[in-house]
């Protein structure tokens, strides 16, 4: 099941992915994630992507375009994958036409959580990650059990710090801009879907599970 995720900052697009994965068993392609696990690293990489990431920015797309390519052509991806926050330019969605012709693949569903920009506000100024699995908690909306720890793990929580109101704003504008563009590009080739964000996480989950099985059926 070939599968990418789409919607703006803090529609729940990880919070999805962590169930999509568990449930059928496919790699999660987070090119944010691989960006802070770079810059954690402290690689080349990780020093050029926090300069953009740092501004709200995006990161050059022959830089994004590389990471997705090398990491599709892996073996896991095999049974299928789920890419979450790529592609996000029209020049990344051709890239990965590209790639997955070259792989004799093809995108099956691409799924678009959508929620209004004031809830994602709420949303992004809440959120804390874990250090540990980043995983997405909020303060009011998915408390961790115990303050500041992660349920899965113990990890420490903490605030990405593009998840400042002041980045925050930059970020949706840029994204809204880019974003259009692409689900008419997948609109046109019939894979798209959308889903309403604004449910309970769970609900989300169930409607985006019955897309999913329907392809089974
Ligand atoms: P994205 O990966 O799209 O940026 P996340 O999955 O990190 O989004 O979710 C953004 C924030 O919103 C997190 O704090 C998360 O706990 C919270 N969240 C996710 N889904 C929902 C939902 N359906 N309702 C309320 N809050 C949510
Ligand atoms: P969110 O969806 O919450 O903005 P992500 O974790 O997907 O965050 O991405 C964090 C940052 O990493 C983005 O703001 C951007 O700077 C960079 N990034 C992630 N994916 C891409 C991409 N496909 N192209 C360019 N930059 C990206």
């Amino acid at each position: 099941m070939n599968i990418v995720l789409m919607g703006l900052p803090g529609a729940g697009k990880g919070t999805q992915a962590d169930k999509i994965v568990e449930k059928y068993a496919i790699p999660h392609i987070s090119t944010g994630d691989m960006f802070r696990a770079a810059i954690k690293g402290g690689t080349e990489l990780g020093l050029l992507a926090k300069s953009f990431i740092d501004k709200g920015a995006l990161v050059p797309d022959e830089v994004t375009i590389g990471i997705v390519r090398e990491r599709l052509s892996q073996p896991d991806c095999d049974q299928g994958f789920l890419l979450d926050g790529f592609p996000r330019t029209i020049e990344q969605a051709d890239a990965l036409d590209n790639i997955l012709s070259d792989l004799g693949k093809r995108i099956e569903y691409v799924v678009n959580i959508q929620v209004e920009q004031e809830e994602l506000i709420k949303r992004l100024t809440g959120r804390r990650i874990c250090k540990v699995c980043g995983s997405a908690y909020h303060l009011l909306f998915n408390p961790s059990k115990e303050e500041g720890i992660c349920d899965k793990d113990g990890g420490e929580l903490y605030q990405r710090a593009d998840d400042n109101p002041e980045t925050v704003s930059n970020r949706l504008e840029v994204n809204i801009k880019q974003t259009q563009p692409l689900l008419d590009f997948y609109q046109a080739k019939n894979v798209l879907t959308n889903i309403n964000g604004q449910q309970d996480i769970s609900d989300v989950f169930a409607d985006v599970d019955a897309l999913l099985q329907g392809s089974r059926n």
